[in-house]
């Protein structure tokens, strides 16, 4: 009998790029390839990469010259790129990186088995074509992150929004979305197999449509639905876009104990001259009313977001605006980020790059320490609360302790007793630190 080749998917980026491999790694397995233990091993190395900023890319272009001396070793192990910079870079790559065989990206994937004939056969294999359709719908992705009670199902895929520094419209094409009823029966075939919470993923989430015969199901009726499945199966979602953020939307989150209380909202910028330049579609003052509205509709949810600074002609004054909007939001959780320019943006061809590297890292500090002490105080305003908490796993410090997250998406640690992964406990929160919260179990 042949013996099934060895695939390893390594993933940069983001929780799509994630999830994307998990669809990779279903359409192989059903090729007669099975995983393989570590990079050394493997037959087929494909990496899911990353555009969004130059050093992303950066690493990966570090990466690659790694596997170059395993392709040296191994001259017929098979070397693939997959996601945004294959895409982004096409058969430039191929001509840039001579060990690479093989590019993919990221509506090209149920391509793979021919691609891989072709290399089989002595041939490079490329197919960066953009759908406007592709959803992979019909795949039921293997889940590699390996706990076993939390996954992510894409619901939604690409974007038109073209915010001017982003290079997402150009690698992951158009904005579309996926049949509700296979999202359900997902939802439910992970109840059955053990799971107990699931992230719906799309790069702007709630601006999910579908539509059959002029029949429409937006987000916050997808919502309903997916949180009907099962009261035990927790329901996350990410990322929301601001300007789809409803109050129908947190109406339905008010209304299922299931639906974490958390939401990531990315501002990018206080300053609304930014936000113009920036083409969000939103400013300043329409922002804070979401986030009022937020706070009315949902007391106890969670904020996190995502800033850039140092965009295109930001000045000191912007940059404050920035800062006291984050005083003003309390986030609790932020993503902050030095702008980098990436090819053909709209921002790239408009503006100049004009903040020096110098001042994007002060500002950029200045941000980080201000979230570190907001951080630090929404946990230490936990302390004394008790949250229902899904715990995951053990925790990497101690045998003898669980981690898991409560609803408003906060890690949590806790001594284990007779827990285990995947029971819903309540802890007391005890201490605590800027990232995570420490508590004891209380029985109930
Ligand atoms: N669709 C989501 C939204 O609009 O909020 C965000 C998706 S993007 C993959 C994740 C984050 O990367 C963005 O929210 C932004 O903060 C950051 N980002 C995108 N382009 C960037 C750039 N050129 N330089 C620095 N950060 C960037
Ligand atoms: Fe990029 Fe803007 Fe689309 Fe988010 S909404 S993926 S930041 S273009």
């Amino acid at each position: 009998m042949e013996q099934k080749k060895k695939v390893f998917i390594e993933t940069y980026g983001c929780q799509m790029n994630f999830s994307d491999s998990e669809i990779v790694g279903s359409i192989l397995l059903e090729n007669d390839y099975i995983p393989a233990a570590d990079m050394k091993t493997a037959d087929l190395i494909l990496m899911n990469t990353c555009s969004i900023r130059d050093n992303a890319e950066q690493r990966v272009r570090k990466r690659l010259s790694e596997l170059h001396s395993l392709k040296r070793k191994n001259p017929s192990l098979v070397i693939g790129i997959l996601g945004c910079m294959a895409e982004r870079l096409k058969d430039k790559l191929l001509e840039e990186e001579k060990h690479i065989d093989l590019i993919v990206g990221p509506d090209g994937y149920r391509s793979l088995p021919k691609l891989l004939e072709q290399v089989e056969s002595g041939q490079k294999a490329i197919n960066t074509l953009l759908s406007i359709d592709e959803t992979y719908a019909d795949i039921n992705p293997v889940r590699l992150s390996g706990s076993g009670i939390t996954a992510f199902i894409s619901i939604m895929r690409g974007c038109e929004n073209f915010c001017a520094y982003c290079v997402v419209p150009y690698t992951r094409g158009k904005e579309r979305s996926r049949n509700p009823r296979s999202i359900v029966d997902e939802a439910i075939n992970l109840y059955a197999q053990g799971f107990r919470e699931i992230t719906l993923l799309g790069q702007n989430v709630n601006s999910y449509l579908w539509n059959e015969e002029g029949s429409l199901t937006d987000f916050p009726g997808l919502l309903r639905q997916v949180a009907g499945t099962h009261p035990e199966m927790r329901v996350r979602f990410a990322t929301s876009h601001p300007k789809d953020l409803s109050d129908n939307l947190l109406k339905v989150m008010a209304d299922f104990d299931n639906v974490c209380k958390a939401i990531h909202l990315p501002v990018q910028s206080g300053s609304s001259r930014m936000l113009s330049l920036m083409n969000r579609s939103y400013s300043r003052e329409w922002y804070m009313e979401r986030v009022e509205a937020i706070r009315r509709i949902l007391p106890d949810c969670s904020i996190s977001t995502d800033i850039i600074t140092g965009f295109c002609g930001e000045t000191e004054e912007d940059h404050q605006e920035t800062l006291s909007m984050m005083r003003w939001a309390e986030y609790d959780y932020a993503y902050m980020f030095k702008y980098s320019e990436r090819p053909n943006t709209i921002a790239a061809k408009k503006y100049r790059d004009d903040v020096p590297e110098e001042v994007k890292s002060s500002r950029l500090d200045e941000i980080i320490a201000l979230q570190q002490e907001l951080s630090l105080k929404s946990n230490r305003d936990d302390i004394g609360k008790v949250f229902c908490v899904l715990a995951e796993g053990t925790s990497k410090r101690s045998v003898n302790h669980l981690f898991g997250r409560n609803s408003q998406n906060k890690v949590v640690v806790f001594e284990k007793e007779n827990n285990k992964p995947g029971d819903y406990v309540n802890v007391k929160i005890e201490s605590c630190s800027a990232a995570t919260l420490k508590g004891t179990v209380i029985q109930t």
